[in-house]
């Protein structure tokens, strides 16, 4: 079997063309290639033939195909849906705004975390995406729009610590000089709570800011809405997320999406505040976008639970919603995608 070239490290690259008898300096060579964006060996023109050949005898350089893209006209958020090699789709966001222009990337084909007002996760999880695949879509995202991509963020669809590895691999990767050279400070990994996971992340002390997935600050709510709690509950999560600001001496960003009725009362806000205490955080409200096959709709109390944070010391901004025309939340697309697939259209 072929190896995916573009999800190795330099030092493998190099080492591999080491193997095949090639100088130190060729793994820079190919690697810079690889990371802008070519699509075959015949394209790296300061190799030579016989070394494209046998390259692409042993290696294939993985590239999605745009199959869907959609520009928003409110806003110019551009949403992709992406062909992998094996069929499946992924989608990837553009969106611009003042301090640069940020992707949201997908980590998995599908997610398996269940929570009840996420798109993504209604067929399960299909697989988990190479580090290739995940860079793939800044890489192609940038050279499709034209836009320079400066800011990215691990929010698309997937759960990153239910794929850490080849999340870590793909951080590398798109922070790597020869590379994209996206600094770490520019970079945002979502989870959903996977304690493990984040207590993991810490141990590497990166310079990334790690978005939790709040939702709920009590656990009867919580497991209700995202079954991650009932493996690693509120006071699990709140201990590790203390450490993790300790160890990195990074805030951490909490998301909540505001439901009505569920998690948008006064002694939820006031609960936040009492968990929080003692580390700097920040709290993202967003509004719920409606997934159409859930139930739970979005809070009107908005503003009056951000002044009820915010009142108390704690950072509360409400997330400005973009692409509300081109289904740009995570999971939309794709499911959109599925179902005309499964109605034949
Ligand atoms: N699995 C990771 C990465 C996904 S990020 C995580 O859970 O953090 C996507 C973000 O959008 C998460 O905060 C998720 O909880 C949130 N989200 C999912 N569906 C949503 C919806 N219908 N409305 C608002 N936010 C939603």
């Amino acid at each position: 079997m072929r190896e995916d070239i573009k999800s190795m490290t330099l030092e493998e690259l190099t080492a591999a063309l080491g193997q095949m008898g090639e100088p130190a300096f060729r793994g820079k060579q190919v690697f810079s290639w690889l990371h802008r964006g070519v699509r075959s060996f015949e394209e790296m023109s300061n190799l030579s033939k016989p070394l494209r050949e046998r390259l692409a005898e042993s290696c294939y350089i993985d590239a999605p195909v745009a199959v869907q893209k959609q520009v928003s006209r409110l806003d110019g958020t551009v949403k992709y849906l992406w062909q992998l090699r094996d069929g499946s789709c992924i989608e990837t966001v553009l969106m611009q705004y003042r301090h640069g222009n940020t992707v949201c990337v997908s980590t998995q084909v599908g997610c398996r975390m269940g929570c009840a007002f996420c798109a993504s996760t209604i067929g399960g999880k299909a697989r988990d995406l190479q580090p290739s695949e995940i860079l793939d879509q800044a890489l192609f995202t940038q050279s499709d729009s034209g836009l320079p991509v400066s800011n990215i963020v691990l929010m698309g669809i997937g759960e990153p610590m239910d794929n850490l590895d080849n999340v870590l691999r793909f951080l590398e990767l798109v922070n790597h000089p020869q590379g994209m050279k996206i600094g770490m400070r520019h970079i945002s990994l979502s989870t959903c709570g996977v304690v493990p996971g984040i207590r993991r992340l810490a141990e590497l002390e990166l310079q990334l800011t790690l978005s939790v997935s709040l939702h709920a600050p009590d656990s009867e709510t919580r497991n209700k809405l995202m079954p991650v709690n009932r493996a690693y509950d509120v006071e699990e999560l709140f201990a590790a997320c203390h450490d993790y600001f300790r160890r990195t001496g990074r805030r951490i960003s909490f998301e909540y999406a505001m439901i009505d009725g569920v998690n948008d009362s006064d002694w939820q806000a006031d609960l936040i505040v009492q968990k929080l205490r003692g580390m700097p955080g920040h709290v993202n409200l967003i509004p719920l976008n409606d997934v159409a096959e859930s139930p739970l709709k979005p809070s009107r109390r908005v503003s009056k639970f951000q002044q009820r944070l915010e009142s108390q010391g704690v950072t509360a901004t409400v997330r400005r919603s973009l692409g509300g025309d081109i289904d740009a939340s995570c999971g939309q697309l794709r499911r959109k995608a599925m179902e005309n697939g499964k109605k034949g259209l």
